[in-house]
């Protein structure tokens, strides 16, 4: 054992529990408090580190605040005499996620899902404070009595060399070149040494999920530089390719969550554990007298997070509501178009682009990644937001948005595939009146009635981000073909006061579930400006 019996004077070293690329990991008791812990020493090379030791110190106020039964906390590290650097951890009991893969190969899709969501549970709290866990892969997750347990939070970022800027930087290497991730397991911009996010956690738990499902990560070679490259440019083969067992919401989920850029995978660790929650509950229509949750509520918890902004915001809205809601012209204008009431207009079907799409005749499964190729191509632009739709069940499309400049210019589309190749089917333009000129339009996707089939939200911010500055909020059904919309302008008299303006059909009994997401979406907007 290439360990000292009694380390920093009060820790006794029973045994070796395992070995890492950066060291050697101990059981050891805490002599006074007759505790457990597990001790990691690192490789002689990192004797040459103080800055190891001295980054820890810095983190430690920080991690030390990561108070989950789900995250194995660090504690405690120092020095031996020889000089390597030690890092005192919480012990936790049970068998790696890699133990168990090696074993049963893969996974069911409900204990794969299980075992994603509890990861996201204790991201969700880690990614508050601020903690990138940065190495997230099957050895540093174990299986405890107590469920998953994710071990090494912030390890990597305080291993990362000193001449790394380590708030921002990936700093996968060492001084002398080893890599500190796992490139399995690593975002495309961990890979490509760009700014790290929690949305890069994000992608390594669609990383390990993709394994738990399919048995092999997306990318595997035996090269780790050759890894590095797949992961930054290559799309993951198909789920359904390895396995036809996972249902498609489930697939859809993966790879959004294996999106390569950050902004397409979902955006907080809990609104992927609810994605994946969601995606192996059977729709609504097939189960009898089961009440759904309203999507998003995280909303919710993001306005009670942040209590005075949401109760200005919300006391703002009440008001607005009990002023009444102004019917405005805009909804009429720019819907008038088609005719009807909220309708869409469907002037585009099968003319704007009825080109083919060569690349997509065999249709591989739609991705994040694919749908956005397929938008820029369909468009023959660069397309600012592209998202898959679920129309009805088995059927998906893509909503993309292209921001146009000058009124009337920024508008949204849907696009299926139309007897083999993929067309805009619909058309809308988002900002037909001068009241939305300058306004940037982003899209999300939901099923606000929980029906099964998806809505899409698109949501116009002024750029400057000002919150007396006009927002419209445009939910899209495409199972309909209708639009709801509210929109907040400023008060012609006081300009730091907003008016909530709905499209009238919005104001219908039967739109309630629409007017209270688009409601939900205003408020969370103006709390997070
Ligand atoms: P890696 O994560 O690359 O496997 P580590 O050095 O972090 O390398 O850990 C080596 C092994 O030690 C892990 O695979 C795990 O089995 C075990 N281990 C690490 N930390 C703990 C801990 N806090 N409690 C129990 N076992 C641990
Ligand atoms: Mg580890």
């Amino acid at each position: 054992m290439d360990a000292p019996q009694i380390i920093a004077g009060r820790f006794r070293v029973e045994r070796e529990i395992g070995r890492g690329g950066m060291g050697t990991v101990y059981r050891a008791m805490h002599l006074v408090l007759a505790r457990p812990v597990a001790i990691k020493i690192l490789k002689e090379e990192f004797a040459n580190y103080p800055e190891v030791t001295e980054r820890f110190m810095r983190e430690a106020r920080t991690m030390a605040r990561l108070r989950h039964p789900r995250a194995a906390i660090i504690f405690d590290a120092g020095r031996l005499e020889d000089g390597r650097p030690f890092i005192v951890m919480e012990y936790v009991e049970g068998e790696t996620l890699a133990v168990r893969l090696a074993r049963e190969g893969r996974f069911t899709p409900e204990a794969a899902v299980k075992i994603a969501v509890e990861i996201c549970d204790v991201l969700a709290e880690a990614h508050r404070l601020g903690i990138v866990h940065r190495d997230l892969k099957p050895s540093n997750i174990l299986m405890s009595e107590r469920g998953v347990c994710v071990l090494d939070f912030g390890i990597a970022k305080i291993l990362a060399t000193a001449s790394d800027d380590a708030t921002t930087r990936t700093h996968f290497t060492t001084g002398s070149g080893a890599i500190i991730g796992t490139p399995r397991y690593m975002s495309p911009e961990q890979c490509l040494g760009h700014k790290v996010s929690t949305g890069s956690d994000l992608y390594s738990v669609g990383v390990l999920l993709y394994e738990m499902l399919a048995g092999r990560p997306p990318f595997v070679d035996a090269l780790a530089s050759a890894v590095l490259v797949k992961q930054a440019t290559k799309l993951p083969p198909p789920l359904p390719t390895l396995r036809d067992d996972i249902p498609p919401p489930l697939t859809t989920a993966v790879h959004t969550l294996l999106a390569k850029r950050p902004e397409q995978r979902p955006k907080t660790a809990a609104l992927a554990g609810a994605l994946l929650q969601r995606s192996i509950i059977r729709p609504p229509a097939q189960r009898a007298g089961v009440e759904t949750a309203m999507p998003l509520a995280s909303t919710i918890s993001i306005l009670s997070s942040n209590r005075r902004a949401a109760a200005r915001t919300v006391a703002a809205l009440a008001l607005l509501t009990m002023c009444g809601a102004l019917f405005f012209a805009w909804a009429q204008n720019s819907l008038k178009t088609s005719g009807s009431e909220g309708a869409i207009d469907s002037s585009a079907r099968g003319r704007d682009s009825a080109s083919p799409n060569p690349a997509q005749t065999s249709a591989p499964p739609l991705t994040p990644d694919t749908a956005r190729r397929i938008a820029d191509s369909v468009l023959r632009a660069t397309i600012n937001d592209a998202r898959i739709v679920r129309v009805r069940r088995g059927e998906s499309a893509i909503a993309a948005v292209h921001n146009g400049r000058g009124v009337g210019a920024s508008q949204l589309y849907l696009i299926q595939k139309r007897k083999g190749s993929y067309r805009v089917t619909e058309r809308m333009s988002l900002d037909a009146d001068r009241a939305a000129r300058g306004l940037r339009w982003t899209t999300e996707v939901v099923d606000a009635d929980g029906d099964g089939s998806e809505e899409v939200i698109c949501t116009g911010t002024n750029t400057k981000g000002n919150s007396h500055d006009a927002q419209r909020f445009i939910l899209y059904v495409p199972r309909t073909g209708k639009t709801y919309s509210l929109q907040l302008a400023p008060d012609k008299k006081e300009s730091n006061v907003l008016n909530a303006q709905w499209s009238p059909n919005a104001l219908s009994p039967r739109a309630a579930r629409y007017r209270s997401i688009l409601r939900q979406r205003a408020e969370s907007s103006l709390s997070t400006l």
